[in-house]
């Protein structure tokens, strides 16, 4: 339930942007289409296309064709066609006004985040961000500032985000606006736990948007604080607010409301052990679902569903929703750690700007592969569930352990018990493989091997069972900057091993660096004691040793032996023009 709801705030500020006004009958026409967005959105989409049809666009003036291929542009962004958008305004001639070069450059980066296009989205980000103090007019502020609020909401970047919002609220004192401003701002405190901030601010930005008529803002809000609640374990504040705005939500029609707030009643009447009103209330969740998967309504869905078929020892279901609620765990996991690495990569150093493109590029594409894969297992398991089905309950649940048990045995040989990685076995399997399709496709491959600093003295100072929290965290940690494609092993007690395919050394001394940060970063005080956490890092790369596993351990060693020498808690490369990082 920590999850935010970054995607379908981001189409709601893309429903919400205005086009300012403009002189011509023409360009109050856009403005009306414009409004029609936010109350019937079907009937936008369906007038913006007769419009654009029927117009002859020789007629108008640049600026006017500018607006109309922006709210065609809209169009195909609501319809989830992002190609046809983007070329949509590759059209417009965005030097005609600072103003339309800013709108499109922000639509854009809604655009490429709606894609999982994220190191585009920050890159885009950052050229809007230098623009973003000479607006004065509230609602283009509004409109341009509102995408990179979310974006930087989302990979944390709280103090800028205030920065963001503090700009847009000193120039509007208009309460539409001030409300899509600060909405995340919420998010940002549920986000990071500071629960007391939350509950402070909770009341006055949803009075606000109430105040302001922000309806499907402040319906957005409750969605959300039911969520909030149901952490909380208050079942019974979450189902008073179910009550009292359903009749709302039903009125609006829009998935990401319907589904999460039935979602969210459903857990809640489970909470309270009534199974049968919760059942109705999550199939009405699962049939409004909506398509993007990465949304907290899908995951409540599935999750309350996964639950209710525990409740009622439904095995068929249990299967089939933890399967999903397994897969969008993932999708939304995946997602934040792409997001993040981007974020890392696009803010960094300039002269590796374009190879960290390619690095992302290709992660992102196997993102989506991966995607297409996983739905077709699901669907392919689906089926196999339903033949299963037709013979004895027995013989189903007797396969089904069977299944979970060998699967069960196959892990443990080829993972690592402790913390879920590849064992050393498991990792050199799987390295060897990959690095033969990187000869054949004559990709370069890097390797990067860090032990961790003095652990012995973690061990000795605070027990055994504080070195092993320890190990699982940093796994934890550099995970998030891993990508799919990439081969993590632990092959010693407090070694640990990262195998990147089509990888040079520099795009691996920076990640290398990334999981330097991240693991000094470990806050040990959830644990018990406060002590620090750091690595020395080896890294190597096939220019350097060739393409033989074992040379390319023995060269990453030797480095992660030379970062130790130099005095721990850094990176070592023989390769990259000053050695040390
Ligand atoms: P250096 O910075 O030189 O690497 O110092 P170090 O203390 O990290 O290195 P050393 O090799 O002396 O100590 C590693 C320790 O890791 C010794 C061993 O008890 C501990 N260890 C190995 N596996 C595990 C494990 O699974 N759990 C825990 N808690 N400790 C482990
Ligand atoms: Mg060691
Ligand atoms: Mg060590």
């Amino acid at each position: 339930m920590k999850v935010l709801a970054f995607r379908c705030f981001l189409l709601l500020a893309l429903a919400v942007a205005n086009v300012p006004a403009l002189a011509s009958d023409f360009s109050q026409h856009l403005e009306q289409l414009n409004d029609l967005r936010l109350k019937d959105r079907n009937q936008f989409q369906g007038n913006v296309r007769q419009l654009y049809e029927n117009t002859d666009k020789t007629t108008l003036s640049n600026t006017e064709l500018g607006h109309l291929l922006l709210l065609t542009a809209w169009d195909h962004v609501l319809t989830g066609d992002f190609e046809r958008a983007l070329n949509q305004l590759e059209q417009v001639d965005t030097n005609i006004s600072p103003e339309l070069e800013l709108k499109v450059s922000s639509l854009k980066t809604n655009i490429y985040v709606l894609s999982y296009r994220y190191s585009d989205a920050f890159l885009q980000a950052e050229q809007v961000l230098v623009s973003l103090p000479t607006i004065r007019e509230p609602s283009l502020y509004t409109q341009v500032a509102g995408p990179l609020i979310l974006l930087y909401n989302n990979v944390e970047r709280f103090e800028l985000v205030n920065q963001l919002i503090d700009q847009g609220l000193r120039i509007t004192s208009d309460n539409a606006l001030r409300c899509r401003l600060i909405a995340p701002k919420l998010q940002g405190a549920y986000k990071t736990k500071n629960f007391q901030q939350y509950s402070l601010d909770f009341d006055s930005t949803h009075s606000l948007c109430e105040l302001a008529n922000e309806v499907i803002f402040s319906l957005l809000i409750i969605r959300n604080h039911m969520f909030y609640l149901l952490e909380q374990q208050q079942a019974a504040a979450a189902l008073a607010f179910y009550q009292q705005y359903y009749s709302q939500v039903e009125q609006i029609n829009y998935p990401i409301l319907t589904a999460g707030f039935n979602a969210a009643a459903a857990e809640a009447l489970l909470q309270q052990g009534e199974l049968a009103a919760a059942n109705e209330l999550a199939q009405r969740a699962e049939q409004s679902l909506p398509g993007d998967r990465n949304d907290p309504a899908v995951l409540s869905t599935y999750r309350v569903l996964t639950l209710l078929a525990q409740a009622e020892r439904n095995f068929d279901n249990l299967l089939r929703y933890s399967e999903k609620r397994r897969d969008t765990e993932l999708a939304i996991a995946r997602e934040k750690a792409s997001q993040q690495l981007a974020y890392q990569l696009a803010s960094g150093e300039a002269r590796l700007k374009e190879q960290r493109i390619q690095l992302l590029d290709k992660d992102n594409e196997l993102l989506t592969l991966e995607r297409n894969l996983y739905q077709q297992q699901a669907e392919n398991r689906y089926l196999m569930l339903l033949l299963i089905g037709s013979l004895s309950l027995i013989l189903g649940l007797l396969t089904y352990r069977g299944l979970t048990r060998s699967k069960r045995y196959r892990k443990m040989a080829e993972f690592d018990q402790l913390t879920g990685i590849s064992n050393r076995y498991h990792f050199t399997e799987q390295a060897k493989q990959e690095i033969t399709h990187c000869i054949r496709a004559q990709r370069p491959v890097a390797l990067i091997l860090f032990d961790l600093d003095h652990f012995k003295q973690i061990n000795d100072r605070f027990g055994h069972a504080a070195g092993d929290w320890t190990l699982q965290q940093v796994v934890l940690s550099c995970r998030n900057f891993i990508r799919h494609s990439d081969i993590f092993g632990r092959i010693g007690g407090e070694e640990f091993v990262i195998l990147l395919t089509d990888c040079t050394a520099e795009q691996a001394v920076m990640l290398a660096d990334i999981c330097r940060t991240a693991l000094a970063d470990i806050d040990t005080s959830g644990y018990q004691q406060q002590f620090k956490v750091t690595a020395s890092f080896g890294v190597a790369d096939s220019n350097q040793a060739g393409y033989d596993l074992s040379a390319l351990l023995a060269a990453a060693d030797a480095a992660m032996y030379q970062a130790k020498q130099q005095g721990r808690n850094q990176v070592y490369c023989p390769a990259t023009a000053d050695g040390a990082v």
